[in-house]
């Protein structure tokens, strides 16, 4: 331990960390970031992500186009005997140099990244987070502590900031394949799309994706939430076995084989976050959680909260004011910025994995019969226009999710 005390202390190096150093460090503010994996091998195990992502998150962020393994444009949503089309730009990130790049931005802006740092708790004094302890006794200062950590929530659980519950925990897998048949007949074209498929019989309680990453090449998985959804439709495979059984089946993937060492993992919590901030901490990204809760994208929310965070650093740097209603600022960014109509979006997803197959088609026609504009604002949150979306024959399903949404942990 040195005396140094830093003026932001960032626990993970994930969209959400790495944005938030980004952020304060090119303020001129004295940021160190600790990383649980290894420099070298940087990043393995949190290479987890499907990567694709949406121009307001590469422009809002200025990610280069280097990071991007294929530029989208539509976004495919397929049932089980049906799918519909929209014409939407987008781009799949390659997650890994992604995040390189996140670190390598953050040193030229001045953060000092420490890896194979891993944090354990926080380090509290005058009733406040004033850094973090890691590698056993090893010890940062700061005047600022951010959560960055994903799911394992090393500081915010310890501060009574989030409860991460298991049973609204989402787990994904999925490979990259090469020789994947991108349009064959009877199914919608994947050429230049990222693909979602609702189907119970591929994803129970979840969903299972194609994303074409170029050529005929995609990266091919399955999540879902493992809750009494799943359980009521599962038939006790792992994520890997259904992978494994929709990889097996599918036509489209009778000719196509793994791309070596190309596998992904990992998982994030579909949960309202009751608190995001204590006096001298927040958490971001995951942690919180963030990720959407009905397209699992989280990246975008993730490095949203990350910007959130740093403004709330800088606010309470220049006060040098640290206490719970100086650091609940972000609290209010978050829901007002990163993740409004948290509630409504919660719902409307939870439903959407609770309903039969046969209501998967039926969706698909009333995504179709819909106009642009009420579907842009049913995903928004709007409740006028989600109910446009929903039908009589929904009630007792949403009955089963709101009774699941307000029972206790
Ligand atoms: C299979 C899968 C597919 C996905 N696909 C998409 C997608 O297509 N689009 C999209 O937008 N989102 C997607 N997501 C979600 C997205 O990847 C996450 O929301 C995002 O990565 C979260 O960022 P984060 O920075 O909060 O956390 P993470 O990415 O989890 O980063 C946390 C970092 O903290 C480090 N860490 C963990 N514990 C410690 C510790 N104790 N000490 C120090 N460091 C620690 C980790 O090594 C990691 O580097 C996907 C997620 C999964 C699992």
């Amino acid at each position: 331990m040195t005396d140094k005390t830093y003026d932001v202390a960032v626990a993970g190096a994930g969209p959400a960390g790495a944005q938030c150093a980004r952020d304060v460090s090119a303020r001129g503010y004295d940021v160190v970031v600790l990383e649980t994996e290894e420099e070298d091998a940087f990043p393995s195990t949190s290479n987890k992500s499907t990567g694709g992502t949406f121009p307001d998150t590469l422009a809002s962020f200025g990610i280069p186009d280097d990071v991007v393994q294929n530029f989208t444009d539509s976004v495919v949503i397929e049932s089980p005997n049906s799918h519909y089309v929209q014409e939407h730009p987008g781009g799949v990130l390659d997650f890994g140099a992604f995040k390189q790049w996140l670190v390598d931005d953050g040193r030229r802006k001045g953060a000092e990244y420490r890896f194979g740092a891993r944090v354990s708790e926080p380090v509290v004094g005058d009733g406040r987070a004033v850094g973090v302890r890691y590698n056993g006794d090893e010890e940062v200062r700061a005047k600022i502590v951010v959560d960055a950590t994903g799911p394992s929530a090393a500081l915010a659980e310890p501060m009574g900031v989030v409860d991460l519950r298991r049973d609204r925990q989402a787990i994904g897998v999925e490979y990259e394949m090469e020789n994947v048949s991108m349009n064959p007949d009877g199914y919608a074209d994947l050429r230049g799309a990222m693909m979602l498929r609702l189907d119970h019989d591929i994803a129970p309680g979840g969903y299972s994706w194609v994303f074409h990453t170029g050529g005929d090449t995609a990266k091919v998985g399955v999540c879902y939430i493992q809750n009494e959804v799943h359980e009521r439709r599962a038939d006790g495979e792992t994520v890997d076995g259904y992978l494994e059984r929709w990889i097996e089946n599918d036509p489209r993937f009778e000719d196509a084989v793994r791309i070596d060492g190309a596998h992904h993992r990992g998982s994030a919590h579909v949960q309202k976050p009751e608190s995001m901030s204590a006096p001298g901490l927040m958490a971001v990204g995951d942690t919180v959680p963030s990720v959407d809760p009905v397209w699992g994208e989280g990246i975008g929310k993730c490095m949203r909260s990350g910007r959130a965070a740093g403004v709330t650093a800088d606010t309470c740097l220049q006060a040098d004011e640290f206490s719970a209603e100086a650091v609940s600022l972000y609290d209010d960014i978050w829901h007002d910025r990163v993740a409004p109509n948290v509630d409504a979006r919660l719902l409307l997803a939870n439903l959407l994995y609770e309903v039969p197959n046969e209501r998967y088609d039926r969706f698909m026609r009333d995504l179709r019969a819909t106009d642009d504009e009420v579907l842009s604002k049913a995903n928004e949150g709007s409740k006028r226009a989600m109910m446009k979306l929903i039908h009589l024959g929904d009630v007792p399903a949403l009955a089963r999710v709101g009774r699941r949404l307000l029972s206790p942990s």
